[in-house]
């Protein structure tokens, strides 16, 4: 699977095509540590900040796109899990937060 790397102070966000023990280091840009996401990571369009501020909000709280547990759904013959969406605005993003949390 690939993953996402991220600098949340740029607002970019390019694809891993050189597989997983590549070190990128830090952002060419500003020096930031780039941070690793998902795959399933959309980026916002760079400069859509509502969006961006709901990334860092996430990732302030340990969400990195990781897969969020909803509900285990159990048929007849197997079981699996169900997972949360990401919030897209800072609204649902502190309920998100909120409710996923580990304390
Ligand atoms: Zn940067």
């Amino acid at each position: 699977m690939g993953y996402k790397i991220v600098c949340l102070k740029c607002r970019k966000a390019f694809s891993n095509n050189l597989g997983h023990n590549h070190n990128f280091g830090s952002c060419q840009e500003c020096g930031s540590d780039y941070i690793y996401y998902n795959h399933k990571f959309r980026p916002p369009k760079r400069d859509n900040l509502k969006a961006w501020k709901v990334v860092s909000f996430l990732h302030q709280h340990g969400f990195t796109f990781q897969h969020v547990e909803k509900e285990y759904i159990k048929t007849r013959q197997y079981g699996y899990w169900l997972y949360e969406k990401y919030p897209t605005n800072l609204r649902d993003a502190k309920s998100f937060v909120a409710k996923h949390k580990k304390s």
